[in-house]
């Protein structure tokens, strides 16, 4: 496997379409379990772990992403890895051939997940701010009851926290932006979600999935 990877090391150093090009990995039941680098997957379908797809739910083995011939129309589901000879296809999402673990069941809730959740935005005032310049802000305050709990949870700005204190936002006379929920999915694939389109309806087929309720 070393071999393999120095190999690959090797001939994505070259050049690959696209920046910093992520992969969307399904398990074998085509829900999402992650996103990994091009060079991971590459070596996930070298080795027969995965096989690629494309938007219209066709697969590729590597060898024949490396022998067959794309049709145009399929060109947008793949990055091209170029090499001397020619662009090999890589594809931008892969499925896994064994491995069935499932997504988590629920979103973990954290800090961090609920800043994601609310794209890192106050809820009151609206502003976007860095995390260091944000705090969690329970809607209905702890003092009265109010649960650490996704739904009873926003993002807020110091200011807006310090002015609502220990009230409800109609007692501050505040309003929030959002009613705040649980998330179906990953914050994290939501925000991946809108970067890449070939992977939408792969995530799209999960957020309707009932698993995560
Ligand atoms: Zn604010």
């Amino acid at each position: 496997m070393i071999v393999r990877g120095e190999v690959f090391d090797t001939a994505l150093d070259i050049e690959i379409s696209g920046g910093n090009p992520r992969v969307l990995v399904l398990n074998r039941f085509y829900l999402p379990v992650h996103i990994t680098s091009v060079k991971r997957a590459v070596s996930l379908l070298y080795m027969d772990i995965a096989v690629g797809v494309d938007h219209e739910y066709q697969t590729y083995s590597w060898e024949q992403l490396l022998d067959g011939d794309l049709d145009n129309d399929k060109s947008s589901s793949f990055y091209f890895l170029r090499t001397v000879h020619r662009d090999v296809p890589i594809p931008k999402v892969v499925v896994l051939n064994e491995f069935d673990r499932r997504p988590p069941q629920n979103v973990k809730f954290s800090r961090a997940q609920v800043f994601m959740r609310d794209r890192f935005t106050c809820q009151y005032c609206a502003k976007t701010l860095p995390k260091q310049k944000l705090n969690i802000d329970h809607v209905v305050p702890r003092v009265a009851g109010g649960k650490t709990i996704w739904e009873n949870v926003v993002t807020s700005c110091h200011p807006c926290n310090r002015r609502k204190g220990g009230r409800t936002p109609a007692q501050a006379g505040m309003h929030l932006l959002t009613h705040p929920h649980k998330p179906s999915v990953s914050p994290l694939f939501n925000a991946l979600k809108q970067i890449n389109a070939v992977w939408k309806p792969f995530l799209f087929q999960n957020e309707s999935s009932e698993r995560f309720e």
